[in-house]
């Protein structure tokens, strides 16, 4: 014998929760099942285990994936304000860095784990785990969820399994799989996010492993069009490169790379220099040597490593420099593509790049335009933020609609304008 329920969550993480949060809270009674035996891996390993709620400026263009309307709209319908006050409703205080990212005040990611199951429970929903759905199909109007725990008939279903990244947590992309076979398509482009990105072994970069600057980080066609820019602490690894601007470039990186073989890296070592003013600043040097000249800004190991780059003794007179070594040292400093070879994939990537296009729910409810009574939330979807908190951000908006949305809460439709017109909360 099956249970017969009327709303099941698949996923407890962030957005599954939020979801049942919200759902509860609109009368319905989830019955959300997670595969996982331990429950919130994600929450409780993100921003170095103390969890980076949010972000206290949240602006769609920090996203990437669907279109920046459709994001915004999704979330507008519960932001910032909204996310800090739903917390301090749970008890937990959100404190601000200087970084803009949003913790809690004990700096421990248990705090809003154990909030939101707290939460999740007191809105009438239950838990079930380990409970791994292993295939979901559609019998007329109801959900049949199979899986080595048992069997459950639902009428409606919300998916919330997470992308592909950190597959240990439980999110491996089956849930994907599961929305496939209920009509959904997945971008062709599914690709580790947030990720450290390899490079060759001969690269000086490697060899620097430890320190960390702040650079400029261009992706660059292989005409050398700049496509995307970051700019940030970038931190140098056995590995190549890692820290917020390489992670945060990285998807941009494979995105272009796979429509664009001679795609390139370009570090620029000193954010705030141009071609120009660095050869003047060459010029000017006088008897002072170029290794001085970039200690000023880089850390010594970097500026040394640059000038054996460019093939330029560091301890040249500045009397002394060649056109040719003051172009040599400028293109090295500025402009000369690094040999990334990759990322380090999905295990150690923070967040997915690719899912199921935004195109395929409704905004107002996040319900599938393709299987009615079906509802998506998180980071299955085509949705994907830079490093900050922008990623929860994106897991309690939407599921804080597709919990409204699932519950049949008419308070939750949008108005004609695209503004939220929620009148109970
Ligand atoms: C190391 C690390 C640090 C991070 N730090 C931050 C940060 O500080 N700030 C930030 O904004 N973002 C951070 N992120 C990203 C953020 O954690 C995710 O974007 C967010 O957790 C996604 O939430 P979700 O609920 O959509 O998916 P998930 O958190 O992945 O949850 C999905 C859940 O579904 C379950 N599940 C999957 N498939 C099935 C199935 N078939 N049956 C049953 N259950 C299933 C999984 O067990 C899991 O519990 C970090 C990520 C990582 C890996």
């Amino acid at each position: 014998m099956s249970d017969r329920v009327d709303l099941v969550v698949v996923g407890a993480g962030a957005a599954g929760l939020m979801a049942a949060i919200w759902a509860g809270r609109s009368g319905a009674r989830p019955i959300v099942l997670d595969g996982a035996r331990v429950l919130g891996a994600k929450i409780l390993v993100s921003g170095g285990s103390r969890c980076n709620v949010t972000h206290d400026v949240v602006d769609e263009r920090a996203f990437a994936g669907s279109t920046t309307p459709a994001i915004r709209r999704v979330l507008r319908r519960f932001d910032v304000g909204r996310t800090v006050a739903f917390f301090a409703d749970l008890g937990v205080e959100l404190k601000r860095e200087d970084t803009g990212k949003l913790f809690p005040v004990t700096d421990d990611a248990h705090t809003v784990l154990d909030a939101l199951l707290k939460a999740a429970r007191d809105a009438g929903a239950e838990i079930r785990h380990p409970w791994r759905v292993a295939s979901v199909e559609r019998r007329e109007d109801m959900f049949l969820l199979n899986g080595p725990a048992g069997e459950i008939v639902a009428r409606r279903l919300i998916l919330a399994t997470g992308g592909k990244s950190v597959p240990r947590s439980g999110s491996d992309g089956a849930g994907l799989a599961i929305a496939r076979a209920l009509g959904h398509s997945v971008t062709p482009r599914l690709v580790p996010a947030l990720v450290g990105l390899t490079l060759a072994e001969g690269s000086f970069v490697r060899a620097l492993s430890g320190l960390s600057t702040d650079a400029t980080i261009d992706v660059r066609s292989g005409t050398g069009k700049r496509l995307h820019t970051m700019t940030g602490s970038t931190l140098c690894t056995h590995f190549g490169l890692s820290g917020p601007a390489p992670m945060d470039v990285s998807r941009h990186w494979q995105v272009a790379r796979a429509e664009d073989p001679g795609v390139q890296l370009v570090v620029r070592w000193l954010p705030d220099a141009t071609a120009e003013s660095l050869d003047a600043a060459l010029q000017a040097l006088g008897g002072d040597t170029p290794l001085r000249l970039l200690s000023r800004d880089l850390p010594a190991r970097l500026a040394r490593a640059l000038c054996d780059e460019a093939a330029v003794d560091a301890m040249t007179p500045g009397h002394v420099l060649t056109r040719e070594h003051r172009r040599a040292l400028v293109r090295a400093v500025l402009d000369t593509p690094l040999p990334v070879t990759g990322t380090r994939g999905w295990n150690h990537a923070e967040a997915t790049a690719g899912g199921i296009p935004l195109a395929e729910v409704r905004l107002d409810s996040m319900e599938s335009r393709l299987a009615s009574d079906l509802f998506l939330c998180g980071e299955m979807l085509d949705v994907d933020g830079r490093i900050g908190g922008y990623n929860f951000q994106w897991a309690w908006s939407s599921g804080y609609v597709a919990g409204r949305g699932a519950a049949g809460d008419r308070a939750a439709v949008l108005t004609a304008e695209g503004h939220a017109s929620d009148v109970v909360d």
